[in-house]
């Protein structure tokens, strides 16, 4: 794959998100992938409402309504085919056979949305999530230890491990330290894969 990824559609399915914040996080997804991605598409699929859908069947969907590097971001659960219980539900992920990725916003929410602040806190999530999926899409892999950014924070593809901490806690101590740059070793291999050639920036 790895085609034409200068272009990335978003897709929202589902309402928890509104509009303005889809673009929010595509504009800040933009600066992630400074001079990589310079073309985001906002759009909406309509969708029965769902609890949970099978995460690569949504990513199917996607593929074929869409095409292309495509990043769907829904409120449903994501379920995986995995045996083991606790990795069934996932914050998100991609299909290796196409350029699509998904994210949850479910597990990502603060138990409730009173105020401002813990609306934001789920777009800061869901952009961190995002910049993991959409990473992955790039062929960037996770890292299994813990790597830092420039700015100091971790860099989006750090991992962590999920079962030292259950969701809650993974949430808190990875995703939430996260930031919405990369570290440099990442930096590199976007620069090197997806340059654009013969352009300035
Ligand atoms: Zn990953
Ligand atoms: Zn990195």
């Amino acid at each position: 794959m790895l085609a034409n990824m200068d272009k990335l559609t978003i897709v929202r399915i589902g309402n928890v998100i509104s509009y303005s914040t889809l673009h929010e996080i595509g504009e800040r997804l933009r600066e992630g992938f400074e001079g990589i991605i310079r073309d985001v598409q906002l759009t909406h699929h309509e969708s029965p409402v769902a609890g949970s859908i099978d995460a690569f069947l949504l990513t199917m969907i996607l593929h074929s309504e869409f095409k292309g590097h495509t990043l769907g971001i829904t409120d449903a659960e994501l379920k995986t085919r995995d045996e083991d219980e606790f990795y069934h539900a996932v914050l998100g992920g991609k299909n290796p056979r196409n350029d699509v990725a998904v994210v949850s916003t479910r597990k990502l929410s603060p138990e409730r949305i009173e105020s401002a602040g813990d609306y934001q806190l789920l777009v800061d999530r869901t952009l961190k999530v995002c910049l993991h999926e959409v990473g992955h899409n790039m062929g960037l892999t996770d890292h299994g230890s813990y790597t830092f950014a420039a700015d100091g924070q971790l860099c989006p593809m750090s991992k962590g491990e999920r079962n030292r901490f259950g969701y809650q806690g993974y949430v808190r101590a990875v995703v939430d330290g996260r930031g919405d740059r990369f570290c440099n070793g990442c930096k590199r291999f976007l620069e090197t894969v997806h340059a654009h050639h013969g352009s300035v920036h």
